[in-house]
């Protein structure tokens, strides 16, 4: 029954090729090859190789670059000697990885991922800590979200901790590009894309895992600068229901338009308020953070709930935890605002930010993603007129401040911490 409902899911035009496979498993072939396994009764694919690190084959590059000078870099432009491919399909499972010299990949115009944005990605850092060591910082995080991802799309699963392993290796490969350099680090962009050559719309019977370095400088290098947002409400980043909580491309490229639509209004970067009540949603690409001083005397922590609207940001858990610990007692932390701290995820809206605003309970506004860790906003641009929100003289808050010290002493070694994985 299984297979019947798995065939139709596959759309009719693979019906033959299916059936064909099912009837050579119902003949006796058991084992198509090692590694994978079939239902004997149904023929169904049990089991098909995971992600094997042992198996990993390693070129290295005949020319490699020398890094450049780390104050020239910018974001994403520039990318390290080497990297990593696994591949997959649907009657062998995941193949051998590869770590091989940085270079295009060929693939048939027909390919699904030029088509149907059969692709997602992640997006981590490795440091160069404080000990001379290199660590990622909470790395198993991102191999969650990316299988996350993957089953929204369709898209083949993995072991994350094999893929963890072999991102390692080619760190180590790479390693002297991380500039030595306080607030740099190499950014890690795995990706996977549908690479089967069809126009079929089903899941992809073929696809790839990349995983490609570049080398980074601090987001804010003189300093944190505050940044004024446009709140857009003609526009939706999300909807219930959608793919607004996974990293798939296809959220990204409609997001664009918006921004230049934003900066085109003198702002720099969009806030997305969603639905007619205004909800307060994302900024940009990152997780939106909000503190009021409550005329009670209470400090509120808020970001919205990761309600399928919400991209799960590992910043935005690491901050909830962080800020949870120092409302707790279990690990307080200092510069804190003094009296009763509170932590929630829930809907905010844009009305009782403007309100707090104005009746000076706003404390501050901030963005938090793998990029740029923390950002402050200075100003919401909101229905003709602009809402402003309190900054330091360093251009952050009390909480956001507090927080990223913390966070940025675990992600360069100098606070001791689990998050932190060490990879050499
Ligand atoms: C990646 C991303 C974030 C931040 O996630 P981090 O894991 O903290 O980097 C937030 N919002 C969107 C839409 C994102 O794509």
């Amino acid at each position: 029954m299984a297979t019947l409902a798995a065939l139709r899911s596959l759309g009719s035009h693979r019906l033959p090729q299916l059936a064909a496979r099912v009837a050579a498993v119902r003949h006796g072939a058991r084992r198509w090859n090692s590694g994978v396994t079939r239902d004997p009764m149904t023929g169904e694919l049990t089991s098909v190789p995971n992600v094997e690190p042992s198996q990993v084959k390693i070129s290295q590059s005949s020319t490699p670059k020398p890094p450049p000078d780390a104050s020239s870099l910018v974001f994403g432009h520039t990318f390290t000697d080497h990297m990593l491919t696994i591949p997959w399909s649907s009657g062998s499972g995941w193949g051998a990885p590869e770590i091989k010299p940085y270079s295009p990949i060929v693939l048939d115009p027909s390919a699904t991922v030029f088509h149907y944005a059969q692709g997602l990605f992640e997006g981590l850092k490795a440091y160069r800590d404080a000990n001379g060591r290199i660590t990622l910082f909470r790395p198993d995080m991102n191999m969650k979200r990316m299988n996350n991802s993957a089953a929204r799309l369709a898209l083949p699963t993995f072991n994350g901790d094999a893929v963890i392993e072999l991102i390692k290796q080619l760190i180590r490969m790479d390693k002297h590009w991380i500039p030595d350099k306080e607030g740099y680090s190499l950014y890690i962009r795995p990706t996977m894309i549908g690479t089967q050559a069809a126009l079929g719309i089903a899941p992809p019977s073929q696809a790839l895992l990349f995983v490609i370095c570049s080398p980074v400088g601090p987001y804010y290098p003189q300093g944190f600068k505050p940044v004024a947002l446009y709140g857009t409400t003609e526009y939706s980043r999300a909807a219930p229901g959608g793919i607004g909580a996974y990293k798939l491309g296809a959220n990204y490229a409609p997001g664009v338009l918006i921004q230049k639509e934003a900066a085109k209004k003198g702002y720099v970067q969009n806030l997305w308020l969603h639905g007619p009540e205004h909800y307060v949603t994302e900024v940009g690409t990152m997780n939106a953070f909000v503190v009021f001083k409550h005329p009670n005397g209470v400090t509120e922590l808020v970001t919205p709930p990761l309600d399928g609207m919400i991209l799960p940001g590992i910043t935005r858990d690491s901050v909830l935890s962080l800020a949870r610990d120092h409302a707790s007692g279990k690990s307080p932390l200092a510069g804190m605002p003094e009296g009763k701290f509170e932590v929630n995820e829930r809907p905010v809206t844009m009305k009782e930010v403007k309100k707090a605003a104005e009746e000076g309970n706003l404390v501050e506004f901030f963005g938090t993603g793998t990029a740029a860790v923390i950002s402050p906003v200075d100003r919401i641009g909101y229905l003709g007129t602009d809402v402003h929100i309190p900054t330091g003289p360093d251009g952050m808050g009390p909480v956001s401040r507090a927080v990223w010290k913390q966070l940025v002493g675990i992600q360069t070694g100098k606070i001791d911490h689990p998050w932190s994985v060490v990879v050499a």
